[in-house]
């Protein structure tokens, strides 16, 4: 090990929960975040999304199911939208260009992602409901780091 260097080189494959979609994704994790925004609570059907964001924009290559994979935009966002597989409805790696990256929901991969989750991020905007932790950073809306 030399000077604690963080090794975030990530290459890493995922799929749908029914197999019919599969990637491999090549590239920089780059941050990890919990989105407690309603978007993401309505795309998951869960208190919030786990989202790796991982760079470039094309470190994403599908292996299988390419064909299968379904787009919603959300009408009124800039730019929110849903990728997901047709047969069985899981989200999917998603490329956001304003980030420079593809943003890929964690419980998706098969593998460890390389970097824990950093904060919690559209705290404003969560459920009662969703699970409280203090040893996280919370941002209101967007990160301002
Ligand atoms: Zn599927
Ligand atoms: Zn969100």
């Amino acid at each position: 090990m030399d000077g604690g260097q963080i090794l975030t080189q990530a290459k890493l494959t995922g799929r749908c929960l029914c197999g019919a979609v599969q990637y491999e994704i090549d590239g920089d994790a780059e941050r990890f975040y919990y989105c407690h925004c309603s978007r993401c609570r309505k795309l998951t059907g869960s208190g919030f999304a786990s989202n790796l964001l991982v760079s470039p924009v094309d470190c994403l290559r599908w292996t299988k199911g390419e064909d299968k994979l379904k787009h919603f935009k959300v009408p009124e966002a800039e730019r929110f939208y849903n990728l997901f597989c047709s047969e069985c409805g899981s989200p999917m790696p998603r490329v956001v260009e304003a980030l420079n990256g593809v943003l890929i929901p964690a419980g998706s991969l098969n593998e460890e992602p390389p970097i824990a989750p950093s904060a919690r991020i559209f705290w404003e905007s969560r459920a009662e409901w969703t699970c409280p932790d203090e040893s996280l950073p919370v941002f209101a809306e967007y990160p301002t780091v």
